[in-house]
This record gives structure tokens, C-alpha cells and sequence, in this order.
């Protein structure tokens, strides 16, 4: 019988030396980030060479995670990415099972004949992963990995990585309050308080450090760019670049403000549209047994989990709404 994929991995992380690429998806997250910081200083214990790559700038709330600061940016530090990905062994990919995720870059990692590894809990992988820790029913890629360290030695955790570990699961369970809770995730959150962490101050990093700008846009997507569609129990909000512009939007001043939709009592699906450069970016959220993944996918080639998908629409604001209106006769 061939051995597991975790017992593979885990031969491979504790063998000869490595040059290892950790990437993330673009628009990193609490959980993009924990995790991808989290296995570099995981892999750095077994003395590989590590670094880690998103495609984009991170939020300002999660400069404090221990080797933020080294993280390479792929659209402003290309050559460095592109040699990051040109001159790994392995790829590891975290939070993130598609490949075109990492805008820009996808060709050079298309063409790279490395290990391509995955730890992530998002639904439909590709293919190209010869190795993978995969499963859709935890909250957070940051959970899989401490289950996965834990299975193999618990005293590697650290404190700075169960800081990583926590920032991904508080995040992408929007504080404990949806997503794939279970009793794991509060008896790892637990262990993790045990390891040293301080919920409290964590919190407040990650949750009450907004500027201005930031409470001011939440302020006037909820008065003035939300409307509700009775008929589909829906919510949907959009903002444009000049509201950005208005409102001095930083990378991350948009995170939850899609959640406020399901707030609503009776409401079970919002979407947000948000006007950048180059497209739309769409953030879709339900309740229940209700699956925005699959509108995510079927109308805008998009994807994520369930109940919380995104995906990017190349045209305008409006059409993308209506698509989205159209879309909802049709489900
Ligand atoms: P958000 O709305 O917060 O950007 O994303 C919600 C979930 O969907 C996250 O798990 C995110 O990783 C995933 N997601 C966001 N945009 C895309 C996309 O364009 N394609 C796919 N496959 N997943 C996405
Ligand atoms: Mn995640």
C-alpha cells in the first residue's frame, strides 16, 4: 500500500535541504498569510531555504506576523518572484488550489517542472498537485496545518507560528462566527493559548486598528450602495474606484464588508462588487445550504467554498450586476 500523502510530506520536509517557494493567493488574507508564514517558519526549523510569495500587497493588519516583512510581493518585486519560483525545488502552495490565482505569475509556475504541494480547504483543486493535505471541512488552511504538525511533532509549534496559526483561523471564520467550526477549531485555538499566544492583542490588531477611511467606507457601503433584493432573500453592495478614491482605501478596507449583508434578518446571500483597475472584484456569501460556490463558478469562472466564493468580472460595474441579478432567476 502506497504511503499517505502527509507521510510523504512530511519525509520530504525533514530530508536533505531544499530551496522552497511557499506562495499565496492574490488579495491575501488572515489565512493566506498565517499559513504561508506559518509552514516558511515550520520549514526553516529543518534548515531548507524558504521564502514566501503573494501576488499582491498584504493588509497593513498583518505587518506584525513574525517574516511579514520579508514576504516578496510578486507585482512589485517581479524578478524577485519570478526567480523565487524559477529557482524552487518545491512549490508549496497554501490556501490557494488554483494556479491562475497568482495573477501574473501563473505562467512561470505552469512552466516549472518543481514538486507542487498544496495545503489548502477550498473545494475543486487542480491537478497539477502531486502532494496534498486537503479538506474542505475545517475552518481554515492555518487549522489543517497545526493538525498536520500535530500529527507529527507538536513541540515545533512555536509561538510566533501558533500567531500565524490563530490569525488564519479567527479570521476565516469571521471571529468564530461561520465556516467550518468545530470543536477542533476551539480545542486548537485552545492549545494555541496554551503555546502563549494573546487572543486579545491579536484581536486588536487584526480588528481595531481601521483609519478613518476605512469605518467611513463601511459607513457608506451599508447607507448608500446597498440594496436589497426581497425576492432572492439577497444583498448586494457595490462600491466604485471613486468611492475608493474618496474614502483613501488601503489593500484590505474591504475585508467583511460583504459579511453585513447576511446580517439582515431573512437575508441569505450577499454579494459585493468592488470596481479596481483591471476588473471587478466579486465576494459572495450565503448561508446555509444555500451555494454561491456554484454561482461563483458558473457565472464568473470563479470559486472558493460554499458559503463564502470570489471571483473577477472583466467589464463593467453594472453589467456585472445585472449578470449577477440574471444569475439569480436562474438558481
Ligand atoms: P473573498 O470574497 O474573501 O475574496 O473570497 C472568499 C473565498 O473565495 C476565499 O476562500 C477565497 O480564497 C476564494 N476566492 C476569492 N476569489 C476567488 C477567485 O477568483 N477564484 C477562486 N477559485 N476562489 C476565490
Ligand atoms: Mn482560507
Amino acid at each position: 500500500m502506497s504511503k499517505p500523502d502527509k507521510n510523504l510530506i512530511w519525509e520530504i520536509f525533514t530530508g536533505a535541504k531544499k530551496q522552497i517557494c511557499v506562495i499565496s493567493h492574490t488579495n491575501p488574507d488572515g489565512d493566506a498569510m498565517g499559513s504561508a508564514l506559518a509552514m516558511k517558519l515550520l520549514l526553516k526549523k529543518f534548515n531548507h531555504n524558504v521564502e514566501v510569495l503573494v501576488p499582491n500587497i498584504y493588509p497593513d493588519y498583518y505587518a506584525w506576523l513574525k517574516d511579514a516583512d520579508q514576504i516578496i510581493i510578486g507585482d512589485e518585486q517581479r524578478e524577485k518572484a519570478v526567480n523565487c519560483i524559477q529557482s524552487a525545488d518545491i512549490l508549496i502552495f497554501m490556501d490557494l488550489n488554483k494556479v491562475h490565482r497568482v495573477e501574473g505569475l501563473d505562467k512561470y509556475i505552469s512552466e516549472s517542472d518543481s514538486l507542487k504541494m498544496l495545503f489548502d480547504h477550498h473545494v475543486d483543486p487542480d491537478e497539477v498537485f502531486k502532494l496534498k493535505y486537503w479538506r474542505t471541512d475545517v475552518s481554515s488552511t492555518c487549522e489543517l496545518l497545526f493538525e498536520f504538525i500535530n500529527h507529527f511533532d507538536k513541540s515545533l509549534i512555536d509561538k510566533d507560528i501558533a500567531d500565524c496559526i490563530y490569525a488564519g483561523i479567527v479570521t476565516d471564520t469571521g471571529n468564530y462566527f461561520h465556516g467550518n467550526i468545530t470543536a477542533d477549531t476551539f480545542r486548537i485555538t485552545a492549545e494555541l493559548i496554551d503555546m502563549g499566544i494573546n487572543v486579545v492583542d491579536i484581536n486588536q490588531k487584526v480588528y481595531n486598528t481601521f483609519s478613518e477611511g476605512r469605518l467611513r467606507l463601511l459607513g457608506h457601503s451599508l447607507s448608500n450602495r446597498m440594496e436589497i433584493l426581497p425576492e432572492f432573500e439577497a444583498v448586494i453592495i457595490h462600491l466604485t474606484k471613486s468611492d475608493l478614491e474618496k474614502y483613501d482605501h488601503r489593500e484590505g478596507d474591504t475585508e467583511g464588508i460583504v459579511n453585513y449583508g447576511l446580517s439582515i434578518k431573512g437575508i441569505k446571500i450577499s454579494v459585493l462588487f468592488i470596481e479596481r483597475a483591471q476588473y471587478i472584484k466579486l465576494s459572495f456569501r450565503s448561508e446555509g445550504d444555500i451555494n454561491v460556490n456554484a454561482i461563483a463558478v458558473k457565472y464568473f469562472n470563479g470559486g472558493g467554498h460554499k458559503n463564502a466564493s470570489g471571483a473577477y468580472f472583466y467589464g463593467s460595474i453594472e453589467d456585472a450586476i445585472s449578470k449577477l441579478k440574471q444569475a439569480l432567476k436562474e438558481i
